[in-house]
């Protein structure tokens, strides 16, 4: 069997590294585009494959980001979206959630980031995970909706 160290984790399906990445290495952790001044995310990003709403995937090396649009706001604040590329443990909870194979683990993924103490925007994006695997076929999920009590505490 081939296997030994290069055990494949979540989000990090193949040994190349995101910097690396050709396709999406070269984009910021995090990435505004104010759509009301008619900006637009950076070129790379649409070459990510979109997972609900609010997810995307890079198709070469498997990061995850997640994708926000917020509405006009008070005064002159126009729309604008956001792109966040995901790590840590908030990554391996939202992998799990997503992952085609079934959200093995995601329990306890989910318990590791509020436990560490998670920001309110990682609640959001914990919540919009969940509700994309239960929007799937066989996505319930046992201790759901403790969890997402907790999320909201
Ligand atoms: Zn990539």
């Amino acid at each position: 069997m081939p296997g030994g160290p290069g055990r494949r984790e979540p989000g990090n399906g193949c040994r190349m590294t995101e910097m690396s990445c050709r396709l999406c290495g070269e984009l910021p952790a995090s990435m505004t585009a104010y759509l009301d001044r008619d900006e637009e995310l950076p070129a790379a990003t649409r070459s990510l494959v979109w997972v609900g709403r609010s997810f995307r995937r890079c198709p070469e090396c498997g990061a995850w980001f997640f994708r926000d649009y917020w509405p006009p706001g008070a005064g002159n604040v126009g729309d604008f979206e956001t792109l966040q590329r995901l790590a840590g443990t908030l990554l391996d909870a939202v992998a799990a959630l997503l992952a085609e194979g079934g959200p093995e683990g995601a329990g306890d993924a989910t318990a590791r980031v509020l436990a560490a103490g998670a920001s309110e925007q990682d609640g959001d994006i914990l919540e919009e995970a969940w509700i994309w695997r239960l929007s799937q076929p066989g996505g319930g999920i046992p201790g759901f909706a403790g969890l997402l009590l907790e999320l909201h505490q």
